[in-house]
């Protein structure tokens, strides 16, 4: 049986922008299907069922940060957003409603690749980890069926922060690197910028933390990185 190509739903306005992806990533051998408005964003992600979203911020019809908070009301899709130089706040935005990451336009065609791919490998890879519990009585871990549950209430956690926050608690006390959890997170060809660590930190933290400004579970390392502090 064939290998069912992965498929990649590109929402963008801009003719140009939205063609040179689609040349470079069917060059890859995935299949693109490009939406250029917003209000179709929705239909054609629920038609096509797409292994991963680029999203344009800047669209026509529904803007790209809602169409980016309704697609994660129901799945953990790997979501890229597009942004301009001076979209600096959307971008932290973007990724606090759920994107996985950011590219800043213009960008080139072969970085784009490697974020694809990094991010596909990385969903897969997560698809198939073995069930365990991490964590203590203030935060449960369960890696099987990827809940959270904080003083036995579960919380709502993205793909990519739950990705990020098992790693930690797998191994508490270790103390990561930005660089070490892009390898071990978003994969070894990462080549983004080692501060979307930091948001995506800064993000868990509000959902785990009783005072995220005080944090007890991950705790920064100065200088160094991050490290999962257990009570075990
Ligand atoms: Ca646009």
């Amino acid at each position: 049986m064939a290998m069912e190509k992965e498929t990649i739903l590109v929402i963008e306005d801009e003719t140009k922008i939205a063609d040179l992806i689609k040349l470079y990533l069917e060059r890859e051998g995935y299949s693109i299907y490009i939406v250029p408005d917003g209000e179709e964003a929705l239909n054609a992600y629920k038609e096509h069922h797409p292994d991963l979203v680029i999203l344009d911020l800047m669209l026509p019809g529904l803007d790209g940060l809602e169409i980016c908070r309704l697609i994660r009301q129901s799945s953990t899709v790997p979501i890229l957003i597009l942004t301009a130089k001076d979209e600096e706040t959307d971008k932290v935005i973007g990724l606090s409603i759920g994107a996985d990451d950011y590219i800043t336009k213009p960008f080139s065609p072969k970085e784009l690749v490697a974020r694809v791919k990094a991010h596909l490998r990385r969903s897969k890879y997560w698809q198939v980890q073995k069930e365990e519990i991490l964590g203590d009585e203030r935060l449960k871990i369960n890696t099987g069926s990827r809940q959270v549950w904080r003083n036995g209430i579960e919380i709502k956690l993205t793909a990519l922060e739950f990705d990020l926050l098992k790693t930690l608690a797998s191994s508490p006390g270790r103390v990561f690197t930005r660089e070490q959890l892009l390898d071990l997170v978003w994969g070894v060809n990462y080549v983004g910028d080692p501060r979307v660590v930091d948001v995506h930190i800064g993000n868990i933290r509000k959902k785990i933390e009783n005072d995220p400004s005080a944090p007890e579970l991950i705790k920064t390392v100065r200088d160094v990185g991050y490290k999962f502090e257990s009570l075990k």
